[in-house]
């Protein structure tokens, strides 16, 4: 029982060197966050050596009486939470939470209507080379041409034409709220089930500054290392218990063996700091980053740099850069802003002239500056250095010291050691 530094240098210097990494630079991508030690001790923990296939109580292995008592606390946590009846908290990720969501409430060949890859939406939404885009028939609703917001008379239109069974609503890449009542709606007009998707803003719905969709669909997933800041992992959420057995068994044995009792240990305890009152100020800062991010990027007569902004801001965490008429594409904004000590990725706007691996957008994300402790001050000055570096010929060492001043003032995981 050597420490990881004896058994595997190598390893340890990559933990070494992402934790300096982390501490170093601003990390802006959207889907990511910083969670607390406190889930960093659950998941590094022994309950990583347990099997416990099945459910608490139910389980295809002995000893689980421990694991049990974690299970049952994640799951009356997450049903508290967002106001649910039925909760799985055993998906591996929010991929296997989606495939055991389809596997559930449609059958292979079924038609799934859901957002627009390229508008936004998720692989796991009806990407051909994806499980939903295999085994079901995928078809898509986009976002307006000139609005770039979903258009629920569009919604409307192709769910009456295509008649699909589900309707998803949900986003990886999209600024603004969706209508859930409105989908609703749809769903019932034309007979399909609804299921959301809240993986990018559940954090903002248990902080009550989002419409919560679990009162309008008939399952919701989620994944918890997004905004919530919890273990990379997913769950699965319903108030119709009559659904709760099919969701139950599409997990286990549906897609997935033993469940990662250390991660659902985290998720416990995630979901316990997301009922708290600082868990909500820091989701208010989330948003209100964002919106400066958004007004300040923009550029007017006081500031020359600037750039555009779907949608013309943001009501989420994330803004979306429209580099479309910019001098630099997506690739190069995602490379310049890595230079100053930015992470964010490039991420393809709606109708993007170019290719998906170079794009014409920027993803920019709040929630893991958000953890740091970032308030309005200084998501103003990141919204200021970003604005600058995507100028032509910045002077990039003095941006990098703008960085290096913020990532000092708010230090990352102070006295912890990898
Ligand atoms: N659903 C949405 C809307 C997402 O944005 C993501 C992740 O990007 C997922 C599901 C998949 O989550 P994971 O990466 O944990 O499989």
């Amino acid at each position: 029982n050597q420490p990881l530094a004896e058994v595997d240098p190598e390893i340890a210097e990559v933990l070494e060197q992402e934790l300096n990494r982390q501490r170093t630079t601003l990390e802006m991508i959207a889907s990511e966050n910083f969670v607390p030690v406190s889930v960093l001790q659950s998941q590094g923990s022994v309950l990583t050596n347990k099997y416990a296939e099945g459910y608490p109580g139910r389980r295809y292995y002995g000893g689980c009486e421990f694991v049990d008592v974690a299970e049952n606390l994640a799951i009356q946590r997450a049903k508290s939470l967002f106001g649910a009846e039925y909760a799985n908290v055993q998906p591996h990720s929010g991929a296997t939470a989606n495939a055991a969501v389809l596997s559930a409430i449609a059958t292979p060949g079924d038609t799934i209507l859901g957002l627009e890859l390229a508008h936004g939406g998720h692989l796991t939404h009806g990407m051909k080379l994806n499980f939903s885009g295999k085994l079901y028939h995928a078809v898509a609703y986009g976002v307006d041409p000139e609005s770039f917001v979903v258009d629920m008379d569009v919604v409307r239109d192709k769910a009456r034409e295509h008649k699909p069974q589900v309707i998803i609503a949900g986003w990886s890449a999209y600024p603004r709220q969706l209508d859930f009542a409105a989908f609703r709606e749809i769903a019932d007009e034309v007979g399909a089930k609804l299921w959301v998707d809240m993986a990018h803003f559940a954090g903002l719905v248990a902080a009550g500054l989002h419409p919560n969709p679990v009162p309008h669909a008939d399952v919701v997933s989620s994944t918890v290392h997004k905004t919530i800041g919890g273990p990379r992992s997913g769950f699965i959420l319903s108030r119709d218990m009559e659904l709760a057995k099919k969701l139950n068994s599409n997990v286990f044995p549906g897609q997935q063996g033993g469940p990662l009792m250390h991660v659902i240990a985290a998720k416990a305890t995630a979901f316990k700091i997301a009922a708290s009152a600082e868990f909500k100020d820091r989701q208010e800062r989330t948003v209100r980053g964002a919106k400066i991010l958004a007004e300040r990027l923009v550029a007017d007569d006081s500031r020359a740099a600037g750039v555009d902004v779907l949608t013309g801001g943001t009501d989420v965490h994330l803004v979306l850069a429209d580099l479309r008429t910019s001098e630099l594409d997506g690739q190069q904004a995602e490379d310049r802003l890595h230079e100053v000590g930015i992470t964010v990725n490039r991420n393809a706007v709606p109708f993007d002239p170019r290719p998906p691996m170079v794009t014409s957008g920027l993803r920019i994300g709040t929630p893991a500056l958000a953890t740091r402790g970032f308030g309005d001050a200084e998501f103003a000055e990141v919204a200021d250095i970003i604005a600058l570096a995507l100028q032509a010929n910045p002077d990039v060492a003095a941006l990098r010291s703008r960085v290096e001043a913020l990532t000092a003032a708010f230090p990352l995981y102070p006295g912890l050691q990898q």
